[in-house]
């Protein structure tokens, strides 16, 4: 069974609903929801749902949502029931109506009334319209969510059950996938929110009778529900099928991630069966704690029976977790990661999961294409955080005199001292006062000065004047923006340099090749990334 994909309009008036229905058709929609609880709000109101649904350009579902299940209805449900019997039993009917199952469960007068409208296996009169049961939760997941979804089984009439709640973490989607794998009937089960999506994306590898997708960008109010162009054109929702590899971002926040952009583009490309998301993790406010629900989260992602993940990009804050995780539990760890502490790579073959820290590998891969031949050479490192520590191991694995620079004095000299213990005589620290007095062969700036939203978003690490003392090469991990002012002193001075975005393509390209098997369509990532962040 194909996975429908439905547009919900809110009709306010029918010619915007219709106009609305016209413009989700010609962007691939297979069906819309005509959401009339603005429209109706009773008897002088039926001609107009008559004419919306009648009229209607696309096939349809309808539903008149009260306030107490969420929607803007608070009339009489006498009025309603009476429309969607005069919608089911009328000349031109809906292909569904959607019913809240407490308001059905609850009244055998109402439930008498609507069986009259749609059509079931008992059904004696010529009615076509099918009936959707639904239960929705907007806090979280309901606690009595399998009797809700047993009573939702017992009622013979319906056509389509559908359950939607709030998901409060990602592991709620795999109980929705375990409902979907389960059903006995067609089923729409979905989740709301950000740790919905996923739900919402994969809904065909479950088989779900359908799934939303909003025809503008709502994301203020309804967090979590893609817009159909993402839908169809970033996730390809139309390729996805039982056997496709699930793959994404892990990290809190993902929102923003240029991953799901260049991994998803990718597997069109070479015609890989994968689909990219963002799989958000959540830690604390200050980005510290979370291994514990990154463990758990992780493993049952890994071990769910259908889902397929098959690899994972791993950033902020839950670099060091997946290291952590892989030492915990055996996993295959290269060298750099296990050195760093830290790493960015989960890959999946054959069931075993294997971790690596492309972040490194691909700054060494752009420093060699600058600089050739890196043993014996000088760099100096600003900062001292994640991505520093990977790049200054692999730089020391290189055979390169490492000086580590940062803010906080002591994590300099902690990330030295570790390098040096490996690595003997080839790591050391400065104070960060003194960064500007080094003379290395390259400076790599690993620190979040002069990235857009972050703590210093106007300043640079090095000031103009040690560019125009000698020539070297400047390495940016920061690409957001491209052309932050340290670049563009670098640059303007006429240093070699080599901006952030080259870096990320280097490590999305090392991840793809991973999943994949075949190398990384790396000109098109360039493209899309520098497309979508202007530079
Ligand atoms: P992190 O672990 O939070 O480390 C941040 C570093 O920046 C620390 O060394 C910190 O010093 C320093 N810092 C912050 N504010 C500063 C200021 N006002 N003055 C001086 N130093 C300051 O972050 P991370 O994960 O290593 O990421 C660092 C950068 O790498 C980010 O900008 C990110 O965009 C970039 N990145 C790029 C790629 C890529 O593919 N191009 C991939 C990942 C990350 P203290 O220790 O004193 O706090």
């Amino acid at each position: 069974m194909t996975t429908l994909l439905c547009v919900p309009i809110m009709a306010r008036s029918v010619e915007s609903a219709h106009a609305d229905a016209v413009q989700a058709r010609e962007h691939g929609a297979d069906i819309v929801e005509y959401r009339i609880d603005e429209l109706f709000s009773g008897p002088e109101d039926e001609g107009e749902v008559l004419r919306l649904v009648g009229d209607s350009p696309v096939a349809c579902i309808v539903t008149c949502r009260p306030t107490w299940e969420g929607g803007h209805y608070d009339g009489d449900d006498d009025d309603r029931v009476s429309l969607f019997e005069r919608l089911g039993t009328g000349e031109r009917p809906p292909r569904y109506i959607d019913v809240e199952l407490a308001a059905y469960a609850r009244s055998a007068n109402l439930r008498q009334k609507i069986n009259l409208a749609v059509n079931h296996a008992e059904q004696r009169r010529d009615v076509s319209t099918g009936l959707i049961l639904s239960t929705h939760d907007f806090s979280g997941r309901p606690a009595d969510l399998t009797r809700r979804l047993i009573a939702m089984g017992d009622q013979a009439a319906a056509s389509v059950s559908k359950v939607a709640f709030r998901a409060r973490s990602l592991r709620d989607n795999l109980e929705i996938f375990d409902i979907l794998a389960e059903r006995e009937r067609p089923t729409i089960a979905l989740g709301m929110g950000e740790f919905g999506l996923m739900s919402r994306v994969l809904a065909p590898k479950f088989g779900a009778f359908l799934t939303f997708a909003s025809l503008r960008d709502e994301s203020a109010t309804a967090p979590g529900q893609p817009t159909l162009d993402e839908l169809l054109n970033r996730y390809r929702f139309r390729s996805i099928g039982r056997e496709t590899r699930v793959y994404g971002i892990v990290g809190w926040p993902v929102g923003h991630s240029m991953s799901p952009l260049i991994h998803n583009a990718g597997f069109e490309k070479v015609g890989h069966d994968g689909v990219y998301l963002p799989l958000p993790i959540a830690s604390s406010e200050s980005g510290k704690g979370g291994y514990e629900s990154f463990k758990a989260t992780l493993l049952e992602l890994l071990h769910h029976p259908g889902l397929g993940l098959s690899g994972c990009s791993v950033t902020m804050p839950h670099k060091e977790h997946l290291v952590k995780l892989a030492t915990e539990e055996g996993w295959e760890l290269d060298s750099v990661s296990r050195l760093a502490g830290a790493a960015n790579t989960l890959t999946v073959a054959s069931g075993m999961p294997a971790v690596c820290n492309t972040d490194a590998v691909a700054a060494i891969g752009c420093l060699r294409e600058a600089m050739g031949d890196l043993a014996g050479g000088r760099v100096t490192v600003l900062g001292a955080g994640g991505v520093a520590r990977g790049i200054a191991f692999a730089l020391a694995a290189e055979g390169v005199s490492v000086t580590i620079c940062n803010r906080s004095a002591d994590r300099a000299e902690t990330l030295a001292g570790e390098i040096a213990l490996s690595f003997p005589g080839l790591a050391t620290s400065s104070p960060w006062a003194g960064r500007q007095d080094t003379s290395p062969d390259a400076f790599i700036n690993c620190t979040s000065v002069g990235m857009s939203g972050g703590p210093a978003p106007d300043e640079t690490p090095l000031d103009r004047a040690v560019f125009e003392r000698r020539k070297a090469v400047l390495m940016e991990t920061v690409y957001s923006p491209v052309r932050t002012k340290l670049l563009s002193d670098a640059r303007d001075a006429g240093w070699r340099t080599i901006d952030g975005v080259e870096m990320f393509v280097g490590q999305g390209a090392r991840q793809f090749r991973l999943w994949t098997g075949r190398p990384a369509p790396a000109a098109l990532f360039n493209r899309l990334v520098r497309d979508a962040l202007g530079g």
